[in-house]
């Protein structure tokens, strides 16, 4: 819902006005004839001048682990995915993008192999937590759908800052960046809320992480770090490093001790991905990944293997790349 729209319509009113709209909207509302305590008379104002979400759902999956995936389309027709992940212990977590389709061109990944249209607003962002929030509660959000959040920092910020009233907290919504040092600067000075970052590393050496993620010759693994530590050092929280294993590439046990060696790991939280098939690589067997995982654990680090969602249904992390 674009509430900048919606405080327009709104103009002659109680400026506490939008801020019901607004509540309702973000308890899963579904219709703005819901709203009872707004005049019949606005509601049928809003319904006629601001649709009730940014977005169209053009279709929506579900996976045979109840993962739910929904591809949506802006105004203009730009696509877009977002997926709701629901977890045995109850946590219900929805993955969102921040852009439709994405610029940089990870080797690995299935979004910088689709065209870039743009950066989401804050209000499209919203609309796709809203979308699962219609269904059932949720408490979790991770920017890492299509697009780098970085590259989108305005309204990616914008929309974490309101997902409270949604039902997500700060320690519970995590922006997971490449590394975009321009945005990523910018979160560890002007983000005080307690949001997590997590580190798309992928590699403990330069040379190779060039050659998989292109955007590392812009910025370096040691300017990237270092903006890690800052925000360590600054609020006390932990990164998270995602690492996805890519057989022959990135999973031998001499990359786990570059790795080990590379980061440290009171402010490093290594989490190991095994990788979704985008048709460029093979993924590491378990066994590899589990070899790479106790090499870490010997150098000290408590390295966590990350729960495959949705694969079925090509909604798994690198697998969004819907079709315009
Ligand atoms: N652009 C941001 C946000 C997207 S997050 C970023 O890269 O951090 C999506 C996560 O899924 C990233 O960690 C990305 O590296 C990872 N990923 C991409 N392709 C993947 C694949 N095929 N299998 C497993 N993980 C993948």
């Amino acid at each position: 819902m674009d509430l900048q729209r919606v405080s327009e319509v709104l103009a002659g009113e109680p400026a506490y006005r939008t801020r019901q709209v607004w509540e309702w909207t973000a308890r899963g509302a579904t219709s703005y004839e819901e709203m009872t305590n707004v005049s019949a008379e606005t509601r049928v104002a809003l319904t006629e001048q601001v649709p009730f979400s940014t977005l169209e759902l053009m279709h929506e999956a579900v996976s045979s682990d109840g993962t739910i995936k929904a591809l949506f389309h802006t105004h203009e027709g730009h696509p877009l995915e977002a997926v709701l992940m629901r977890f045995r212990d109850g946590r219900r977590s929805v993955c969102v993008s921040s852009q439709s389709g994405c610029p940089l061109t990870c080797t690995f990944c299935a979004t910088g192999q689709m065209q870039f249209r743009r950066n989401l607003t804050e209000w499209e962002i919203l609309d796709q937590a809203l979308h699962f929030r219609r269904k059932e509660p949720i408490d979790h959000v991770v920017f890492m759908g299509m697009g780098e959040p970085m590259l989108n920092f305005d309204s990616v910020i914008a929309a974490a800052r309101r997902l409270p009233d949604v039902g997500v907290t700060p320690r519970r919504t995590t922006i997971s960046t490449v590394g975009w040092l321009p945005g990523l600067t910018r979160f560890v000075d002007e983000v005080t809320e307690p949001i997590r970052l997590a580190l798309s590393l992928h590699a403990p050496a330069d040379a190779l992480r060039s050659e998989i993620m292109p955007v590392n010759d812009r910025f370096p693994l040691e300017a990237v770090l270092a903006e890690c530590v800052r925000y360590y050092e600054l609020y006390r929280r932990q990164v998270f490093v995602e690492y996805v294993m890519l057989d022959g590439i990135n999973d031998s046990l001499a990359h786990a001790r570059e790795l080990a060696a590379l980061l440290d790991r009171q402010i490093f939280k290594l989490n190991l991905i095994p990788y979704n098939p985008t048709g460029m690589y093979d993924g590491s067997s378990r066994e590899r990944i589990q070899d790479f995982k106790d090499a870490l654990h010997r150098a000290g680090f408590s390295p966590t293997v990350r729960l495959t969602r949705g694969r079925d249904i090509a909604a798994a992390c690198g697998q969004l790349a819907a079709t315009a």
